[in-house]
């Protein structure tokens, strides 16, 4: 006979054409019955419902039957017939199983069902096998499928920009160094210092914080792209919201404001959450039922929501006047805590917020400078449940203003010498964002936990697996 091929049991739960042989390959979640027949949830992670396998009496070996755990893998060949059990449209009866994987039920993790999500991320090499991250890692798919259309279908390119870089001045927080010097015994300068001259590259490296200063150099040459890839921090903010390592997304627009900026964002993430709406609707429901029950009513909300769209200082003003008692006391000039972010957000607008213009000396050099000479052109977006999803500007395009400001900061400059060209050689005004895709995660799905929307978490002290 012909070997069979496999189906996804995304497709078999569609299939309207009863009663042919089919194979169906995946991991058990369930096994229970009786001693006349075996029923067995099976799962394969094309999407979160199981396909229920019906074993006769008799018509599998009794000894195969045996090795069939919750955990263990199978092959199942047998017949797709219309199933009368609840809330499902159809089911195979067995003809034939083979075992390619057992799982002791003494040991296998995920034996029994309801582990927190802290146990959970003890166990990531297993974690995706659940309900929960099933989910999780089908959303974050769907999300990247949709950034990469979304920026296509608009004109976008995507530019791949380095993760090992030479500049130690992206401006956005504490770098992870890349060396192949011998630590142990590093060659030294006269003067006792580490000699990086003689390091892989010829000069000291890390891991980049962003690709935007990159991303610049490709919008003043093909006007609009955007980055996604890795980005590494090296902060030891143990916080729901942070990772040392996370994805993020930066497009970077020649000939935009920040007006054009603000609306690209909107755009863009109402499109993004839309998306998640129309194609991942049963993960989704799964969610909603499991951990929040206002999730797809916010989701729904944020796509028919015009953002609010206030200053810095007029955020500052409405914080300060709240009455309310702030763990950081907010006055201006001072750096928003996510508990502002989200008063502002979750009590006072009840609305997405987009907030401008603020202090530039909370605010990275590359940032437009006002003419009050002391805000910025920065727009950052706070959403419910997170506080800031995005940040962004427009960014000073003037040579003689970015090199004082460069200056005023002592930046040194040697690592810089491109960057500024770009400001020397046909500059053009131009505004970005960078999006963190984990956190976009975190809130088209609902969890709390940033650790919990990346497969494999890097965190302080954490990185097992
Ligand atoms: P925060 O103030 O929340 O620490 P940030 O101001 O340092 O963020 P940016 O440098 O503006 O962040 O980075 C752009 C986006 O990247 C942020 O809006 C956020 O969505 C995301 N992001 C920043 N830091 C992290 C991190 N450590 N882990 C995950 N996402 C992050
Ligand atoms: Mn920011």
């Amino acid at each position: 006979m012909e070997k069979l091929k496999r189906t996804k049991i995304s497709d078999l739960l569609k299939e309207t054409d009863k009663d042919k042989v089919v194979n169906v390959k995946g991991w058990v979640r369930t096994k229970r019955g009786n001693k006349n027949v075996t029923f067995i949830a099976l799962n394969d992670g094309s999407i979160i419902h199981n396909i229920q396998i019906v074993v006769e009496a008799g018509n599998i070996d009794e000894q195969i039957l045996k090795l069939i755990n919750t955990g263990a893998c199978l092959s199942v060949t047998g017949t797709l017939v219309e199933s009368f059990g609840k809330g499902q449209g159809v089911e195979i009866q067995a003809k034939e199983i083979e075992v390619y994987g057992q799982a002791d039920p003494e040991t296998y993790p995920l034996q029994k069902k309801g582990h927190t999500l802290e146990f959970l991320r003890e166990i990531a090499h297993l974690r995706p096998r659940t309900n929960t991250f099933g989910a999780v890692l089908r959303i974050r798919h769907a999300m990247a499928y949709a950034i990469h259309k979304y920026f296509n279908d608009n004109g976008f390119y995507y530019l791949h920009t380095p993760i090992i870089t030479g500049s130690d001045a992206e401006g956005a927080g504490a770098m992870f160094r890349v060396t192949t010097l011998d630590m142990d015994n590093p060659p030294r300068t006269e003067n006792g210092q580490i000699n990086y001259e003689e390091d892989f590259f010829g000069k000291s490296t890390n891991l980049t914080v962003s690709g935007q200063l990159e991303g610049e150099l490709g919008a003043l040459a093909l006007s609009l792209i955007y980055t996604f890839g890795p980005t590494f921090r090296a902060e030891n903010s143990n916080t729901p919201r942070h990772l040392a390592e996370f994805w993020m997304i930066e497009p970077e627009m020649a000939f935009y404001d920040i007006t054009d900026n603000m609306d690209l964002a909107e755009d863009f993430l109402k499109y993004l959450v839309n998306y998640a709406l129309d194609n991942c609707i049963d993960d989704l429901q799964f969610l909603n039922k499991m951990y929040d029950t206002t999730l797809i009513e916010r989701l729904k909300g944020i796509v028919e929501t015009k953002f609010v769209r206030l200053s810095y200082t007029e955020g500052v003003d409405i914080l300060m006047k709240s009455g309310v008692k702030f763990e950081y006391p907010v006055k201006w000039g001072c750096d928003l805590q996510a508990e502002h972010e989200r008063y502002l957000v979750e009590k006072h607008f009840k609305k997405p917020v987009i907030l401008t213009d603020y202090p530039k000396e909370i605010k990275a050099f590359y940032m437009k400078l006002n003419d009050d000479g002391k805000t910025v052109r920065a727009m950052d977006v706070l959403f419910p449940n997170i506080g800031e999803i995005i940040g962004g500007s427009q960014r000073e395009e003037n040579f003689e203003t970015l090199s004082k400001r460069i200056e005023e900061l002592n930046i040194p400059t040697k690592d810089m010498w491109w960057y500024l060209e770009t400001r020397k050689f046909g500059t053009a005004p131009h505004s970005g964002f960078g999006l963190g895709f984990e956190r976009l995660i975190l809130f088209v799905t609902g969890m709390l936990n940033i650790r919990d929307v990346i497969p494999f978490p890097r965190t302080p002290k954490n990185a097992e697996f």
